[in-house]
């Protein structure tokens, strides 16, 4: 049995409805006004001919509103579809159509892509085109408006654990986006996990990722399921992060690696008052081992780094305070979760080996919205008929089962009929003391096919040349890991959520190999 949590947070309206649900930079609602507004918007899309399971398309930054959008859509069984604002017109356009929504919210500051895509959208009549923060949109009504004298008594629809929930475009940082379809299933098991996680509703979460990205929402809608409050930034930023933090007496975070870097180098970092911390979540790349002994150093409470794709199915997790000669790894299996490595032919290799980290657990996504055929490649069969996922992640489990990421299957270099793994070249290029950052990619070699070429940032004020560097790493790597140079770059390019993008580093140095 569940209890969906369009259902389950009806309570809190009457057990801490004074209580504060939601912050932004606009203001506050308490329990009682989140749900009020929530179901207000529940009952007007029920009006408009929402039936359990539509989807509803939502582009806007981190707000109030826009979750009470999101709340409000649970409520009436729909399905919520968080856009990217920071996706192409191209790319949101077919978003749009592809997920079939009838609906489409949009925020102010969205209002010039919105303007782009307009003209293409086939299946959001006008009239459904409704502004969040703005009059702007076609409909000329803004959430206000556009709910009218509707009432807040709560009706909450009936859903099955197969019910949609949502649907997350992948960031497309390996080409056309996909619709990945969670179920409540996949939601629910994920509200379990944060609990035991020791999220409840004494919980204060800065939430500083946009809530199209699953990253956010696996400790932003936990949070709220368990009664607690949300604090939401429409946009990230170091110094606000540690304001707020502190203002907000924050006990909880979910942050993407680039995120501790940034909030650790703010000058006066020390002087903020971080001790209501509890737990501070990490995911969606790799948290480097000085920036967790930093962090643990220095900013109060636990780390958990958590290994896993949108799609679900593999799920790793590391208690960073228990584990501390584990950091280079990204834990081991969550309850429920099993992971196995395995070689291109798709026979499972012994521990210790390095190959393909193929995952299953009892939270997968339903599938590729509409794409039954790219589901299935995802799919790999245990000599036992058990159906795994396939991560497209290069790794290794150590003795005590704890795993290991490597590289990006695709991002591997393979050199002379070797295999380098980024990962390795990285970590010794960052032991260098003038080195902030770095990417290692592969670069076409008429030697070896491919070679590897190190991309650094040099911290502020270093002058380090690229051949003192070059010269250090090489030093210390394997014969047939070595480096062909070493480049400088003022940043690396990252995704929205602080993925870097290799592919965009590597494409200049293969565009006339084609
Ligand atoms: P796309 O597949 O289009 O690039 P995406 O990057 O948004 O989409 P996600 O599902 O967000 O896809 O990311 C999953 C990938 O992120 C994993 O396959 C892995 O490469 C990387 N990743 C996630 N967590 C970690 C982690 N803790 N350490 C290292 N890498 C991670």
């Amino acid at each position: 049995t569940m209890d969906p949590i369009g259902h389950h947070i009806q309570a809190f309206a009457h057990s801490q409805g004074e209580k504060p649900a939601l912050t932004d930079e606009k203001g506050r609602l308490t329990w009682a006004e989140m749900l009020s507004r929530a179901n207000r918007i529940a009952n007007r899309l029920r009006d408009d001919g929402l039936q359990t399971g539509d989807t509803v398309a939502g582009l806007s930054e981190n707000s109030n509103d826009y979750m009470c959008l999101y709340l409000g859509t649970l409520i009436a069984g729909g399905c919520m579809v968080p856009l990217s604002g920071m996706a192409s017109g191209e790319a949101l356009a077919l978003m749009v159509d592809d997920c079939d929504s009838r609906f489409l919210f949009v925020s102010e500051k969205n209002l010039p892509l919105f303007t782009e895509i307009r003209d293409q959208l086939s299946r959001v009549e006008p009239a459904q085109r409704i502004g969040i923060d703005t009059r702007d949109v076609d409909s000329g009504l803004d959430l206000d408006a556009w709910l009218g004298d509707i009432g807040d008594e709560p009706n909450p629809a009936e859903v099955t654990p197969d019910d949609p929930f949502n649907i997350i475009y992948s960031s497309g940082t390996t080409g056309t986006p996909k619709g990945i379809l969670h179920d409540y299933r996949f939601r629910q098991r994920q509200f379990e996990r944060l609990a035991r996680y020791g999220l409840d509703g004494d919980a204060i979460n800065l939430v500083s990722t946009p809530l199209y990205s699953n990253t956010t929402l696996v400790s932003a809608l936990p949070t709220l399921f368990h009664g607690g409050t949300l604090v939401l930034m429409g946009k990230f930023n170091a110094r606000r992060f540690l304001e707020l933090a502190e203002e907000h007496r924050v006990t909880h975070a979910m942050l993407v690696p680039v995120q501790y870097s940034r909030i650790m180098a703010e000058p006066d970092f020390d002087r903020f008052d971080l001790s209501s911390f509890k737990l501070k979540l990490c995911t969606s790349a790799p948290l480097r081992s000085d920036v967790i002994a930093e962090a643990m150093e220095r900013w109060p409470g636990n780390i958990r780094e958590v290994y896993g794709l949108t799609e679900g199915g593999i799920s790793t997790s590391l208690d960073c305070a228990a584990n501390p000669t584990k950091w280079d790894s990204v834990g081991v299996p969550t309850e429920g979760s099993e992971v196995r490595i395995i070689d291109d032919n798709g026979n499972e290799l012994p521990q210790g080996e390095i190959g393909e980290i193929v995952g299953r657990a009892i939270s997968m996504m339903r599938g590729y919205y509409h794409r039954e055929q790219q589901t299935n490649e995802m799919l790999w069969t245990s000599p036992e008929g058990h159906v795994f996922y396939r991560s497209g992640d290069m790794g290794r489990l150590d003795e005590d089962g704890f795993l290991y990421i490597l590289d990006r299957r695709k991002d591997m270099i393979i050199s002379g009929g070797f295999n380098i793994y980024a990962v390795d070249l990285e970590k010794v290029l960052l032991e260098h003391p003038a080195v902030a950052d770095v990417a290692v990619i592969g670069i076409p070699s008429e030697h070896w096919g491919e070679t590897p070429l190190g991309l650094v940032v040099r911290k502020a004020g270093e002058t380090a040349t690229e051949e003192d560097i070059l010269t250090f790493a090489n030093k210390k790597l394997g014969k047939t890991q070595r480096l062909a140079g070493v480049e400088f770059r003022d940043e690396l390019p990252r995704s929205t959520i602080g993925k870097v993008l290799k592919r965009e580093l590597r494409e200049p140095y293969w565009a006339d190999q084609k």
